[in-house]
């Protein structure tokens, strides 16, 4: 499977202190083997693959991940990307009733979803409608009457027991009005949204008929109805399971009919994930729902993130690795609070400190916590780039025992780092009498907090 080939390609890349350009060469070969293998189309593993050799290779060593690692989260990262980064929502109308139809080949489950959907939406607070417009397939009607009754959930439908043909119905006998010919799709999906603003209904689910493979007249009907309702969504509903031909499958559906979204099917089965890379990517919709059994829970929003995990198979290992990564921010944090809380700032510290205020990293998340320490964040945030730069210049200009050490920092060497850094003598006292102000003020604020030892205070 792709999980195990991709395993496989990153198990060597363990124990290695630093990736090579060859070592990269060589697993991206492996990724993208496996990747065709798992029905991935070949321009999309070629975009892929280029994107991730070209992050493996940028990619700064990171003192958190080893190199495994580090090639499994930008694969996963990658992987995210390609499958629609964000979830998309449901587009609803501003002008009730939300229209939503669905397309798909037969047997992708459009019928299955229009109860889940209705389902969901329910949940959702809304007040969903199913309209029976696949006229075509014997029993379609009465199996969406089903679904919908065990979601709770009005079917919009021919009256039953009339076959297709489109013989005339009086409305008294059923849904279906007067001179609304029962065989006609289009007549019956206008018919279901009449009703629906009737009866105020927000939601129209639009079940439409499959064909076994893709034919001009199923891409007819499909189009008429879009047309004729001009829908807010059209779902393309795909199995997952059908692997490559779910690409060009949806290319015709696209041409054809056009969608907005996709629906993953059947991803309970032993789908290899490779359709939904390709479709997503080949159509350029994004996928927006995922469907895993029959049952009218088995559904829910695609979460990119989740598929990504599921084609690497690597829930595991991700999960440690997100772990290693907030363990090391934790960590380095707590290195600094604990030399803050010591009264063992270095110069060095305190610039690094400044910079990573500046951009809320970790360290200033914990001196946000600190009180009064957010007046300090404060006052370092309205530090315009310019008086930053000069702050960094002069202790640049300083030796590493001057910022290990700012004590030792007397007279003579103020004027020599003035001079060396091109600021003024009083600029230089300035930041070091600041230095060791904020160093005071620090310990004792953390002291006072219960969060170390008040400090030595040797200021
Ligand atoms: P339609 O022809 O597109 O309307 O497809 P149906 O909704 O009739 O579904 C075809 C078959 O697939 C039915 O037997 C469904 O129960 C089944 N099915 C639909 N969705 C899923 C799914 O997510 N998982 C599984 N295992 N079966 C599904
Ligand atoms: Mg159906």
């Amino acid at each position: 499977s792709l999980s195990d080939r991709l395993t496989g390609a990153l198990k060597d890349l363990r124990g290695k202190g630093k990736l090579s350009d060859a070592d990269i060469d060589r697993t991206a070969r492996e990724i993208r083997l496996a990747l065709l293998e798992a029905d991935v189309s070949l321009p999309v593993v070629r975009g892929f693959i280029a994107g991730i050799k070209q992050r493996a290779k940028g990619a700064e060593v990171s003192g958190a991940l080893n190199p495994a690692q580090q090639v499994v989260k930008i694969v996963n990262e990658e992987l995210i990307e390609i499958l629609g980064g964000e979830t998309r929502r449901v587009q609803f109308a501003k002008k009730p009733p939300t229209i939503i139809m669905l397309a798909g080949l037969q047997g992708a489950g459009k019928t299955t979803l229009a109860g889940k959907l209705g389902n969901w939406l329910k949940q959702q607070g809304h007040t969903p409608l199913l309209v029976a417009c696949d006229l075509q397939r014997p029993g379609a009607v009465s199996q969406l009457q089903i679904v919908g009754e065990r979601a709770g959930v009005p079917v919009f439908a021919p009256h039953p027991g009339t076959g297709i043909g489109g013989e005339n119905l009086p409305a008294e006998n059923g849904w279906v009005p007067l001179g609304v010919s029962s065989g006609d799709p289009v007549a019956v999906a206008r018919a279901g949204i009449d009703e629906a603003v009737a009866q105020h209904y927000d939601v129209v689910v639009i079940d439409t008929a499959g064909r076994l493979g893709i034919d001009e007249e199923l891409m007819r009907q499909a189009a008429d109805i879009r047309e004729a309702t001009n829908p807010d969504e059209v779902l393309f509903v795909v199995d997952a399971m059908i692997g490559q031909d779910a690409v060009s499958t949806a290319e015709s559906f696209q041409a054809g009919v056009g969608f907005t979204g996709v629906v993953l099917t059947k991803l309970d089965g032993d789908a290899r994930g490779g359709a939904a890379l390709s479709v997503r990517q080949v159509t350029g919709r994004p996928i927006m729902f995922a469907s895993s059994g029959e049952k009218l829970e088995d559904f829910d929003v695609f979460h990119p993130d989740r598929m990504a995990s599921r084609i690497l198979g690597m829930g595991d290992v991700l999960s440690l690795i997100e772990q290693a990564e907030q363990h090391w921010d934790q960590q380095q944090a707590e290195e600094a609070a604990a030399k803050i809380t010591q009264g063992e700032l270095t110069l060095e510290d305190f610039l690094e400190q400044m910079l990573m205020i500046r951009k809320m990293g970790p360290i200033g998340n914990i001196l946000g916590m600190l009180p009064g320490a957010g007046q300090m964040k404060d006052a370092l945030a309205q530090v315009d780039d310019k008086q930053l730069d000069r702050v960094q210049a002069i202790i640049r200009g300083m030796t590493p025992a001057e910022r290990e050490n700012p004590k030792i920092i007397n007279a003579s060497r103020r004027l020599r780092i003035a001079n060396g850094s091109g600021v003024t003598v009083s600029e230089v006292n300035q930041l070091v009498d600041r230095f060791f102000e904020a160093r005071k003020m620090m310990a004792q604020m953390s002291g006072r907090m219960g969060f170390g030892p008040a400090g030595r205070r040797n200021a």
